[in-house]
C-alpha cells in the first residue's frame, strides 16, 4: 500500500478513536463523580455505581479493541492480535480460548469479587472491569453455539453480521450500544440468509447431507446409488 495513503488511513483511525474516547469520558466522569459523592451517605450504593462503571469501561474497551486494534486496516498483518482475529473470521467455529482457560478466568473472577467486597474501596472498579472481560470470554463462545438464538438473539444476529457480512460494523460482542452510539450498526432491514447461518455455524454441505441421511434413515451409499 502507498505510504501516503497508509499515513492518511492511520491518521483517520486515530482521529476516530480519539473521538470515541472523548464521547465515553463524558458519562464515565459523571458516573465516577456520582459514585464518589454519595460514598459518605450510602457506601454500598457507591460501590455498586463504581462496579457498574468498571463494567461499562470494559464494554467500551471491548468495542475499541475490536474496531481499532483487531480490524486495523493500516497495521501490519503479522501483528498477533490482528492475525488471530483474522483467523477467527475465516474459521468462525474455532476459538483460541479453551475451556481450561475459561475455568482459570472464572476462578480468578470469583477471587477478585470476594477481594473487592472485603476491601470495600476503589478496587471495585477493577472488579467490574474484570467481570466485563469475563462476560466477554463466555459470551463469545456462547455466540458461536446454536442455542444462542434462544438466549441472545440480537447479540447473535450482530455477531453473525460482523463475521459474515459487515466486517467493518457490529463490533460489540456483549453489548451493542457502542455500535449504535458510534454509527457502526448494520442496516436494520438486512436479513441473514440460511446459507450464511450455515457457514457461520460450520455446517458444510457434507454435514448437511449427513443430517438428511440421518433423517431419512439411509446410508450415504444407498442415497448416492
Ligand atoms: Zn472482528
Ligand atoms: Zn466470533
Amino acid at each position: 500500500m502507498n505510504i501516503y495513503i497508509l499515513m492518511q488511513l492511520r491518521l483517520k483511525q486515530i482521529q476516530r478513536q480519539v473521538l470515541c474516547y472523548l464521547i465515553f469520558m463524558l458519562p464515565a466522569f459523571f458516573i465516577l463523580a456520582t459514585g464518589i459523592m454519595i460514598k459518605k451517605f450510602s457506601p454500598w450504593l457507591s460501590q455498586a455505581i463504581l462496579f457498574f462503571l468498571g463494567w461499562l469501561t470494559w464494554t467500551f474497551l471491548e468495542y475499541i479493541a475490536h474496531r481499532f486494534w483487531m480490524h486495523n486496516k493500516s497495521a501490519q498483518r503479522e501483528k498477533p492480535a490482528l492475525s488471530n482475529h483474522q483467523y477467527h473470521h475465516t474459521h468462525p467455529t474455532e476459538l483460541k480460548v479453551t475451556n481450561s482457560h475459561r475455568c482459570i478466568l472464572l476462578v480468578t473472577g470469583i477471587l477478585i469479587i470476594i477481594s473487592a467486597i472485603y476491601l470495600h474501596n476503589y478496587f471495585i472498579l477493577f472488579a467490574g472491569f474484570y467481570l466485563g472481560f469475563l462476560s466477554y470470554t463466555f459470551m463469545h463462545v456462547i455466540l458461536h453455539r446454536k442455542w444462542a438464538k434462544i438466549l441472545f438473539p440480537r447479540l447473535l444476529q450482530n455477531h453473525i453480521l460482523h463475521h459474515c457480512k459487515f466486517t467493518n460494523k457490529c463490533f460489540g460482542v456483549t453489548v451493542t450500544w457502542w455500535d449504535k452510539i458510534f454509527g457502526t450498526s448494520a442496516p436494520r432491514s438486512y436479513q441473514i440468509s440460511e446459507k450464511v447461518i450455515s457457514y457461520y455455524f460450520g455446517e458444510t454441505l457434507e454435514k448437511r447431507e449427513e443430517k438428511i441421511y440421518e433423517k431419512l434413515k439411509i446410508s450415504p451409499q444407498v442415497y448416492n446409488n
